[in-house]
């Protein structure tokens, strides 16, 4: 094969702009090496920075995913401002020039507003995505280490594993069943199988086989590679279309309101239409009739809606964030308020992953191990005094020598100050065979590893090959029981019922059992295979780990059950040892059965559906069984969140209602295909989630249930004035009166209807959002509850401003005349729709019960809102410029005393509805139901008879 001459400086080569006229998959490794100036135990850390300055960051500069243009187009392109900017023409049309202003004016103002608030939600977003780190295992000057993928640098060494993304461009240097699945770059879903042998020069990128690009995903196998472009300069870096992460601002609900905006505005139109013709059959001039029409549309249309949805979610997904969740979809943040199932991984989720061997088994004796930790202080016993290496019985040192050889765990520090690298079953391994005082390091520098069968958690086992010091190998195998002992041979001391009687007594306490075997290889192998461990082996014995509960799983446990909530747990783990944690979690009573993945498989879809509902604990699970029970809970009407950190659990995440990925543990495909990643692997920031998540809708429902009864009050106030009011002739002019001018329902219609229920997105969760049932996910968002309280709210609204306007303009006419007297009564009708407006906010901080449920102060937005609002007001009324914009009038004190006291009328008047309506059926979301009314809900129960064999 021919290679291309050596640049002069081979590395500024590798990852410039020129980096593709390198054939990085037609040189030899050698090759390779030799022109990145780099060898197979890495860069120095001094040449690592150095090259760090010289290329800059691993990263790739994403595209926004709209941009601003496209974002603001959004904002204009809505039924609500289509009307808004007709009407404003027409007004101008018709010689209103004033109206038609205001009115483009407020156009302006909204699109700016929700803009810019969309705009910074956008940002938020898209930040959560730099929240969840990748790293890479890079080797620098021979040792092996995790850095930030972003601090990779040409002639890194990297090793690579399945469920990684690929950090960067690499030439391959070794691997062992790599398959590569390269979709986001060639669109072929497909893996690819790589190895470092050298392919022709003219080769497709596609079959490129032995380089591997960044941005693409591992799904089996290992290797190692070295760094050959790095962060824009990679292949994915120079398509950078294909890296439009778009941050979808849509979700079902925002879809939802964008569909009721459209019934809402034609409705408004009709009505409208309707009335322009009643306004001329009474008399109207033209252009007050038109004017009339427009000032409905420009009333009773929510204008301000779609961008406090927006805001509230934003909300969500930060607070979200605060508590571990980072969202990655954005309709997860609603849907986790309706989730009814969680299925949670145990190891490390519900548990701490803390594992410390308690127990060894041999067939010759039961030993206990004390001490708890990686600190390797503790004992063996064996019915009496502590055992050291030179007391411990041939077995049990070979048992727990072979633990921690057939391991990749180590053990770090001193004097109080333990760490453990790697797996914590295998770190417990390790700390096991310090405590008997085997030199772990020293065994493992003796018996030299020359290869290795890695765990996976389909195989449930561990194999490695050993120099036993002499002549030959030695074959260990440690894994699951059932898996181990169906490759042994066993010599008659024990039987097979024996061992598995002893795994089960283990197992029953909580104990998570390893077994470990091992055969003698006579010949110099160096090639570890499948087909080696197939049998023959000789058990050594069993080691039992304890991994405790979570203290706050337990709390969030309880939580989810109290807020009709069905947590199971899914785990790959032994079935007595997942149902004694189970136990322990609270997720059913002790001596409860769990089901094993393999009686999973055996069911038909009917079967498997009534299962998947009434068992909470489920062990020895495989990949494809977490996907067929989401679909089997998903078709009994349930809405599933399901975890997962594999990279076989990438199709069960993307089934599930909400997929849930660890940041910390799961692998890079997991979190690709999840909705939510987890910054702490805790189950208790899933239920946090979900608590966020509930809280968002409600502050979405108070939102749209104080803003629709203005919008409908205002429109009330205008129609009751042209169907009823009088015409009156002023200067041969036929003048109908008007309760308001378009301009001031404007006015309330935004800046005050804003102002107010923006605070209501801020709103503190209500104490009992745990308390409840999940949320129907096909509630309409247009409940019984929203509606009626609109028209309970809107009249009362209408009847005091019309009242109030029709009191202060008959008090007013004898004294001051027609003009000013008009004046003062809008402002007054103002006054008092403005006072309504903030005691109704005040009455919609909580959904159900009094204010002082969510605490009078703990929203301090809302205090803002009403202070701002309050200052606007006096504007209004006392600012010359204002009035004459407005056409107000400024008020006497009396006056305005009296226009809060009639807006106080909603206290007393929303305060018994919600009474009343807690009474009947405890309150606008579902609530816990008495037991007669569960077959009603789609959700089963939640506590203690749901966990209860029938
Ligand atoms: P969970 O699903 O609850 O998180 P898990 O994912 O840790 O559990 P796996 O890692 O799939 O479960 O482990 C399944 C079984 O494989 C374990 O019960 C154990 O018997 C065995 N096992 C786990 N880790 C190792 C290891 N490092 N080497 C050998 N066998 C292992």
């Amino acid at each position: 094969m021919r290679e291309p001459p050596p640049a002069a400086s081979g590395v500024e080569d590798a990852s410039g702009p020129a980096s593709g006229a390198v054939p990085w998959h037609a040189l030899s490794t050698e090759r390779a090496f030799e022109r990145l100036e780099s060898g197979p135990s890495g860069l120095a850390d001094e040449q690592a920075r150095e090259r760090l300055s010289r290329h800059g960051p691993n990263v790739l500069e994403r595209q926004k995913g709209e941009g601003p243009l496209k974002l603001l187009w959004r904002q204009v392109n809505s039924p609500f401002i289509w009307v808004l900017i007709v009407s404003a023409v027409l007004a101008v049309v018709m010689g209103k020039v004033t109206d038609g202003l205001v009115v483009a004016a407020v156009v302006v103002l909204n699109t700016l507003i929700g803009f810019v608030q969309e705009f910074r939600a956008g940002k938020a977003i898209e930040a959560l995505s730099r929240m969840v780190p990748q790293n890479a295992t890079v080797v620098r000057a021979g040792h092996k280490r995790a850095v930030p993928a972003a601090e990779l640098v040409p002639g890194d060494v990297v090793e690579i594993a399945a469920g990684d993304k690929v950090p960067a461009d690499m030439r391959l240097v070794g691997s062992r069943n790599l398959q590569v699945e390269e979709a986001a770059l060639t669109g072929e879903s497909v893996p690819a199988a790589k190895q470092p042998s050298v392919v022709a020069e003219d080769a497709e990128l596609g079959d490129r086989t032995s380089v591997v690009f960044g941005g693409t995903l591992v799904t089996s196998g290992v290797g190692q590679a070295v760094v050959i472009a790095t962060g824009g300069a990679t292949e994915l870096g120079r398509i950078s279309e294909m890296l439009s992460e778009a941050t979808d601002l849509q979700t079902p609900l925002t879809k939802a309101l964008a569909s009721i905006a459209k019934v809402i505005t034609v409705a408004i139109l009709v009505v409208s239409v309707l009335l322009l013709g009643v306004g001329l059959w009474r008399g109207y001039d033209l252009s007050e009739a038109v004017v009339v029409a427009i000032t409905l549309a420009v009333a009773a249309i929510p204008e301000g809606l779609p961008a406090i949805v927006t805001i509230a979610l934003a909300i969500g997904v930060q607070r979200m964030a605060a508590r571990r969740a980072v969202i990655r979809k954005l309709p997860a943040v609603e849907t986790l308020g309706s989730t009814t199932v969680i299925c949670s991984d145990k190891t490390g989720t519900l548990t701490r992953n803390e594992m410390t061997v308690q127990a060894l088994w041999t067939p010759t004796g039961r030993y206990t191990v004390t001490g708890v930790g990686y600190a390797p202080r503790g004992e063996l016993r064996r019915d009496g005094p502590a055992l050291s290496e030179s007391l411990l019985p041939d077995d049990a040192k070979e048992l727990l020598l072979a633990g921690a050889l057939c391991n990749d765990a180590a053990l770090e520090g001193g004097d109080g100050d333990w760490r453990m690298t790697g797996d914590p079953t295998e770190g417990a391994l390790v700390v096991a065979a310090e405590k008997a005082g085997l030199r772990v390091e020293e065994s493992r520098a003796r018996f030299t590893r020359v290869d290795a069968i890695p765990f996976e958690s389909e195989n449930q086992f561990m194999a490695t090959l050993h120099d036993d010091g002499r002549e030959g190998r030695v074959l260990l195998l440690k894994g699951a029981p059932e898996v181990v002992l169906a490759r042994c041979e066993l010599d008659g001391v024990v039987s097979r019922e024996d061992v598995l009687e002893e795994v089960e007594r283990l197992a029953r306490r909580g104990m998570r059992v390893l077994a470990v075997a091992s055969r003698q290889v006579p010949e110099a192998k160096d090639q570890l295979a499948l087909e080696d461990v197939g049998g023959g082996l000789e058990l050594l014995g069993l080691q039992g780990m304890m991994d405790p509960p979570r203290e706050e799983a337990i709390e969030a446990v309880r939580a989810c059950h109290e807020a009709g909530i069905v947590v199971k747990m899914i785990t790959g783990d032994h079935l007595a040892t997942a149902e004694a944690i189970g136990a322990k979690l609270g997720l059913q009573e002790p001596g409860m059965p769990g089901v094993a993945g393999a009686k999973l498989g055996a069911l038909d879809d009917t079967q498997l559906a009534h299962v998947a509902e009434s068992t909470n604990v489920f062990a020895r699970v495989a990949p494809e069984h977490k996907l067929r029970l989401v679909r089997a809970l998903q078709g009994r009407g349930h809405v599933v969140a399901m975890t997962g950190d594999g990279v076989n659990d990438a199709p069960a995440l993307k089934q599930a209602n909400i997929g849930v990925a660890m940041g910390i543990t799961g692998t890079a495909v997991s979190k690709e295909a999840a909705d939510i990643v987890l910054t702490d692997d805790n189950f208790a920031s899933i239920a946090a989630a979900v608590e966020e998540g509930r809280r968002v809708y409600d502050n979405l429902i108070k939102s749209l249930a104080f803003v629709l009864p203005t919008n409908l009050g205002l429109a009330l106030i205008l129609l009751c004035g042209v169907a009823f009011f009088p015409i009156q002739d002023i200067g041969g002019k036929a003048v109908p009166l008007m309760a308001m001018l378009p301009t001031q329902l404007l006015w309330i219609n935004l800046v005050a209807t804003v102002s107010l229920a923006l605070p209501l997105a801020f709103e503190a969760r209500e104490p009992d959002v745990m308390r409840r049932r999940p949320r129907r996910p096909d509630a309409p968002v247009l409940s019984h509850f929203v509606v009626m309280r609109t028209g309970l709210v809107a009249l009362l609204m209408a009847a005091g401003a019309i009242g109030l306007f029709l009191w202060e303009y008959s008090r007013e006419l004898p004294a001051v005349g027609h003009a000013r007297a008009l004046a003062e009564a809008q402002t007054m009708a103002v006054n008092t729709v403005i006072s309504f407006q903030i005691f109704y906010m005040v009455m919609c901080r909580t959904l159900t019960g009094s204010v002082r449920k969510v605490g009078l102060f703990s929203n301090p937005t809302v205090f803002m809102g009403i202070g701002a609002l309050v200052l606007l007001q006096l504007a209004f009324m006392y600012v010359p410029f204002m009035r004459r914009i407005f056409g107000t009038a400024p008020l006497s004190l009396e006056a305005i005393g009296l226009s809060v006291l009639v807006g106080a009328v909603v206290l007393p008047a929303v305060g018994l509805e919600k009474w009343l309506r807690g009474r009947k059926d405890g309150g606008p979301v579902q609530r816990p139901r008495a037991r007669e009314r569960e077959d009603e809900d789609h959700t089963p129960p939640p506590g203690r008879r749901e966990r209860l064999p029938a």
